[in-house]
């Protein structure tokens, strides 16, 4: 994280940074049987044993309860600023896991300022995230799920429907539907004594939808300590994520002077004429043969038609394939906003405050990574779940437990579509299915040499 400058923090309604530059989902979609593809074909999964069957079966009969629990948790709003909705449910799921025989602790949020325009203040309150540990035997793994969602607590969509085998709500698929799942496989596990010796991290984080801002380092620091992380995004449509782009993220705001239009025209400086010509340097950096994309999202600034813009502000998103990539865009940025285009003559009155991020490191494929998505698939098999591979130009917290050496499949959640819009939708028949596909994955891995 950078800030170039120092000021007051205020700025732009969460939900239209929700909207822009906080869209995680499927950017581009392809490359079904890539790397991946070839090599799932040579993995082969011992059968299910009487254990895992029995197991797989109960977690069967735990629909209805697991509809309920979603029911439950899609009705509480968690946008990432509804502290006290967000410590609802991370309190819920915490009795939970504690009944579970996990021991829990409450990691700190953050407050985070941000540059912006007067009049518009602006500070994201990050609320705690829980870490519920678990010490055993064989491998340990560390299961990751955000709490929050991208609507606000006075969002018009709040409330969790049915109809078949279809839920609706906010959240239903990202990521409420992986809680259910990631809870119910540890239920089932427990069931049967099988919990009781496995070595299993919780994180539950409630920033991931504006990037994990606050929770990045707990994600990093519990990386470090395991040896394979689980993430409960969705698996959209049966479909298993196997590399992502990295994401970044700007703000910036210009500042200028006000003036009357008609009478003192030539004494003004206008943040928005600066505001657009470096918008224009922004958007060229979009590079689709290189895949670097860059997008501003939101502006906002000025006073009223006849005053010269005192002020203006942007929210700008990156894409990039590769680190250095990322790297090379935030230069590129500060350049920009170092330089003045539109009063080059005479630009004191000008100036620019920005906070840059790279929020999320691209997730890049490595052998153990692989193998993971391989297994996964394979037990997929086992248990009549077809799977496709894909990459995403969207991030998770994988992203950033891959990036720092742990192998990491972030896709495990329940299947859904539409998500971060007013038609979110859930496959209810998935959160049986996931649970099972956890349950025996899991299983395996505790035991692996
Ligand atoms: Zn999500």
């Amino acid at each position: 994280m950078h800030r170039s400058s120092t000021r007051r923090p205020h700025s732009i309604p969460l939900r239209l940074l929700s909207a822009s530059l906080l869209f995680t989902q499927a950017l581009f979609i392809q490359a079904l049987f890539s790397q991946a593809g070839a090599a799932q074909s040579a993995m082969v999964e011992s059968a299910l044993s009487t254990q895992e069957r029995e197991i797989v079966s109960w977690v069967a009969d735990q629909e209805d309860d697991m509809v309920a629990l979603l029911e439950r948790l899609t009705n509480i709003n968690t946008g990432t600023l509804n502290k006290a909705g967000v410590a609802e449910v991370v309190g819920l799921l915490n009795t939970e896991l504690l009944q579970l025989g996990f021991d829990s602790r409450t990691l700190a949020g953050d407050v985070i300022e941000m540059p912006s325009c007067p009049g518009s203040e602006y500070t994201i309150d990050v609320a705690d995230h829980l870490l519920a540990t678990k010490s055993g035997e064989g491998k340990r793994m560390l299961m990751i799920g955000h709490v929050d969602t991208v609507f606000p607590v006075d969002s018009p969509f709040q409330t969790f429907s049915r109809d078949g085998d279809t839920a609706y709500g906010p959240g239903v698929s990202d990521m409420k539907g992986g809680l259910v799942v990631m809870l119910y496989a540890l239920k089932a596990l427990n069931h049967f004594g099988e919990l009781e010796d496995k070595a299993i991290s919780i994180l539950l984080n409630s920033d991931e939808e504006i990037g994990s801002l606050s929770s990045r380092k707990y994600v990093e620091q519990q990386a470090a300590l395991h040896d394979f992380g689980l993430v409960y995004e969705s698996s959209g449509n049966n479909r298993l994520t196997r590399a992502r782009k990295g994401l970044g993220q700007a703000r910036f705001v210009v500042n200028g002077r006000a003036s009357h239009a008609g009478g003192a025209h030539q004494q003004g400086r206008s943040a928005i004429k600066e505001l657009a010509y470096k918008i224009v340097q922004i958007e060229n950096m979009t590079d689709y043969e290189s895949g670097v994309t860059v997008n501003v999202g939101v502006i906002n600034g000025g006073e009223a038609r006849n005053t010269i813009a005192p002020c203006a502000e942007a929210l700008v998103d990156l894409r990039y394939p590769e680190p250095q990539q990322g790297l090379d865009a935030v230069k590129r940025w500060e350049e920009i906003f170092g330089s003045v285009y539109s009063y080059p003559v005479d630009s004191g009155e000008l100036s620019t405050n920005s906070w840059t991020s790279l929020h999320r490191p691209p997730k890049i494929p490595t052998e153990e990574s692989d193998a993971l998505l391989n297994k996964t698939i394979a037990i997929g098999r086992l248990l009549g779940q077809e799977f496709t591979v894909t990459d995403s130009g969207g991030g998770t917290d994988g992203s950033l437990t891959q990036a720092v050496g742990l192998p990491t499949l972030d896709s495990l959640g329940s299947d859904g579509t539409g998500a971060h819009s007013k038609r979110e939708q859930g496959r209810i028949s998935s959160l049986v299915e996931r649970a099972q596909l956890s349950v025996v994955l899991i299983g395996r891995l505790a035991k692996q040499p």
